[in-house]
């Protein structure tokens, strides 16, 4: 074996977790090569928050992650925390802004995270090689070989390769032309780890039923809801699309929902509705329900909902409704129950839900346990975070727990 490609540690995926442990390996004293299957690395990151890369949250709690072991994240998380990552942020003079629920972004843009990533890899001397398809892991005598295929504009040439330790940073399913990947899944299984159950997570909904043109005829149309599933409920903007319902409640719950479960919309999570349309009642007895309901939401949502709800009693002014009718509309209308029929999958989810199961792995290192020298990080592993900054904090901290061991 060629001297050269002799490594301390090989990280494959530059992405998130792929790029910071990358530089915390190699400050460590770590000859360290990252090989990444894009053309270029962190392309997640750049495309994140809407282009401003939502980098962390200051609210980083364990109950904002799902896994089979909940207990798992927590002791990364502990290490390396949400004002670490802002520490490093404001080293480099990044300019960011905190926006609801504690959530992080950056001013200017997301190339400012992929940046600094990149600067400290350098400042490290972090070798990334790009467009470089690794295969044939083998593990023999304490050291890990394997190929890499590179293939760029300029050059097609491969590489036999060989490490003490192997961080696999590939990533999940999610967002394909963004890097999302199965390979780390492929790794895994190859030593005999279990996968969970993988899905779109993070991701919107669609329908087939009655739901689907009401969807597209309000189509951009956004309100704020209370959403809940399975016990988990989340008050945020809820959007109707083309396609069916988004929006950052509907994201955040989607982590919460399988096939078959019917979720309940509150429309009014701010008021009680009922009482606020007996008051109409009362003081302008001539209105109708729906011109009540317009001061809360949009004319567009309300007729829609007559629709679905009141159709029969539109034109009723609301002193001739009887209280129980108004009740009857009111539960509706504070528990609208609407089935999704799937989601738009791992096209467009943000997270791929589940993962490796955390069993095998080390909670304190991300090493393997019983397979020296093999570290899995980021995305990959069964820890899902909710929306907001949630999933780069795992993927910040498991890279760090795992550098630390290096
Ligand atoms: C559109 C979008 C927006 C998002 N916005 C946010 C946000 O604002 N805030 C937030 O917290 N989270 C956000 N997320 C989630 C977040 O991007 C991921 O959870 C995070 O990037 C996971 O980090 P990772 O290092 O595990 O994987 P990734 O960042 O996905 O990196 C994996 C890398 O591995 C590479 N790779 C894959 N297979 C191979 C292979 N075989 N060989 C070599 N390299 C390979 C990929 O190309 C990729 O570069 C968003 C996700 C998407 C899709």
């Amino acid at each position: 074996m060629n001297q050269e490609n002799k490594y301390d540690v090989v990280i494959l995926g530059g992405g998130a977790g792929g790029l910071f442990c990358a530089f915390h390996a190699a400050k460590n004293g770590n000859k360290v090569l990252v090989l990444e299957k894009s053309n270029k690395v962190g392309k997640k990151i750049l495309m994140s928050g809407g282009g401003r890369c939502n980098f962390t949250n200051r609210l980083v709690n364990p109950h904002n992650f799902l896994s089979k072991n909940k207990h798992f994240c927590k002791s990364a998380l502990s290490r390396y925390t949400p004002q670490d990552f802002i520490d490093l942020v404001e080293f480099h003079n990044i300019k960011y802004e905190e926006r609801k629920h504690g959530q992080l972004f950056c001013v200017d843009s997301a190339k400012d995270i992929v940046n600094m990533l990149i600067k400290e890899c350098k400042n490290a001397n972090v070798k990334i090689i790009t467009d470089a398809l690794p295969s044939n892991v083998i593990f023999n005598k304490n050291l890990y070989t394997l190929n890499a295929e590179i293939n760029n504009k300029i050059d097609s040439y491969k590489l036999k390769i060989c490490t003490n330790a192997l961080v696999v940073a590939t990533g999940a399913l999610s967002v394909p032309t963004l890097g999302g990947s199965g390979y780390g899944y492929d790794l895994a299984k190859q030593f005999n780890l279990e996968v969970v159950d993988l899905h779109a997570g993070l991701v919107p909904f669609m329908f087939t039923d009655h739901l689907k043109p009401i969807c597209k005829k309000l189509s951009g149309v956004s309100h704020p809801v209370s959403i809940t599933c399975n016990g988990m409920t989340f008050t945020e903007d809820m959007l109707f699309t083309h396609r069916g319902l988004s929006g950052p409640a509907i994201l955040q719950i989607s982590n919460y929902w399988s096939l078959g479960d019917t979720i309940s919309i509150n429309l009014f999570p701010a008021i009680d509705i009922e009482s606020h349309i007996l008051i109409s009642k009362k003081s302008t007895p001539k209105q109708r329900f729906k011109t009540i309901l317009t001061s809360d939401i949009s004319k567009a949502i309300a007729d829609e909902l007559e629709i679905l709800f009141w159709p029969d009693m539109a034109n009723i002014p609301i002193g001739e409704w009887s209280n129980s009718q108004i009740k009857s509309v009111c539960i509706n209308l504070k528990a609208w129950k609407v089935k999704p029929s799937s989601t738009e999958g791992y096209r467009t989810a943000e997270v791929t839900k589940c993962g490796i199961n955390t069993k095998h792995i080390s909670s304190k290192t991300m090493e393997v346990h019983g397979q020296k020298g093999l570290y899995f990080i980021g995305e990959v592993l069964d820890v899902t975070g909710h929306l907001g900054g949630y999933n780069f904090q795992w993927a910040w901290a498991s890279a760090y727990a795992a550098a630390c061991d290096l």
